[in-house]
């Protein structure tokens, strides 16, 4: 039963390498209205923004809004969240600096802000999912690509230019697999969907179309290579979780994206084995699943809207760096 769309309400804009989404995040933590398409990154920017525009007047209307009280964007990074601009994702090629926080600004006649979609995912789970209650909260994002962010003591950790929390690249592999970054063995290069389809095409080059979501259904129903992958895609992913939790100590760890939708198969294996490895005695009972994974990015940019943070630790210059 969600709650009447009040003015208050604001509008969520997630710009995803795979899809983009739109929704009407309520003051109460409901998302409505919500939108998504094809992200098709290769029609270039003014494409993508035009199409995105369009899903959020169509989420306004559902919601019977004319305007929303605030405009919500993330995405991956590197961006500029003081001015609005995406420099070059990762995940949209051939993007440079686009402008996309003036632009919402401009079509809906409302404030807007833009963010790291892990970093805002991370504040969403904190506010309104399933990270309600915890003091110290990780978020992974296991998606296109793997996304981040930390909610420490309260306050959404952002870095010097806001563009912290990527723990997607920690390295789990030395000299592993060539990761989105410049680098190799990172945990994107294996535990986003996009990594785990390709690493399943290569062990079966007769599926040249399997998708993460098909490669969990097979390790479910005990195809040898399948649960193998998958064996090793939580092998992984538990290690580099570990190491956040040694440094962090969180008492609660979400996690997000489309990948998170195997559910049991996920986060039994991974909790067990976190629980085994690292140094805290209830880090492995600290990990939960997020109650709707394939729409943390949409909470996120509908938080960072609703629920603005103090932003004490940027600079007046920004000093953005470039992947
Ligand atoms: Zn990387």
């Amino acid at each position: 039963m969600h709650s009447p769309p009040a003015a208050a309400s604001v509008l969520a804009l997630d710009l995803g390498g795979t899809k983009i989404a739109t929704a009407l995040l309520t003051p109460d933590g409901d998302l409505i209205g919500e939108q998504v398409l094809g992200t098709e990154p290769e029609r270039g920017p003014d494409e993508v923004i035009k199409r995105i525009f369009e899903l959020g007047h169509r989420s306004l209307d559902a919601a019977g809004l004319s305007r929303p009280a605030a405009v919500g964007i993330t995405s991956g990074g590197p961006l500029d969240p003081i001015r609005g601009i995406l420099h070059e994702p990762l995940h949209l090629p051939n993007w440079h600096a686009v402008p996309i926080g003036p632009l919402a600004a401009a079509e809906f006649d409302a404030p807007s802000t833009l963010a790291n979609d892990g970093y805002a995912a991370a504040w969403g789970e904190y506010c309104f999912g399933v990270g309600r209650g915890a003091r110290t909260l990780l978020y992974l994002t296991l998606s296109t690509g793997v996304g981040g962010g930390a909610v420490i003591e309260g306050v959404p950790y952002r870095g010097a230019t806001g563009n912290g929390g990527e723990f997607g690249h920690l390295t789990v592999r030395s000299g592993g697999r060539q990761c989105s970054c410049p680098r190799r063995g990172c945990l994107e290069a294996y535990c986003s969907g996009t990594s785990i389809a390709a690493r399943a095409r290569e062990l079966a080059p007769d599926r040249p179309t399997i998708t993460a979501r098909e490669l969990v259904a097979l390790a479910g129903s005990g195809v040898p290579w399948a649960f193998d992958l998958w064996d090793e895609t939580i092998a992984l992913l538990a290690d580099g979780l570990t190491s956040l939790i040694n440094i962090f100590e969180p008492d609660r760890v979400v996690l997000g994206g489309g990948v998170a939708n195997a559910g049991p198969m996920l986060l039994d294996p991974l909790s067990e084995l976190v629980a085994e490895l690292s140094l805290s005695a209830t880090a492995g009972s600290a990990i939960m699943i997020a109650d709707r994974p394939g729409r943390s990015g949409l909470l996120g940019a509908g938080s960072i809207a609703l629920r603005p943070v103090p932003r004490p630790d940027l600079p007046t210059q920004p000093q953005v760096s470039h992947v």
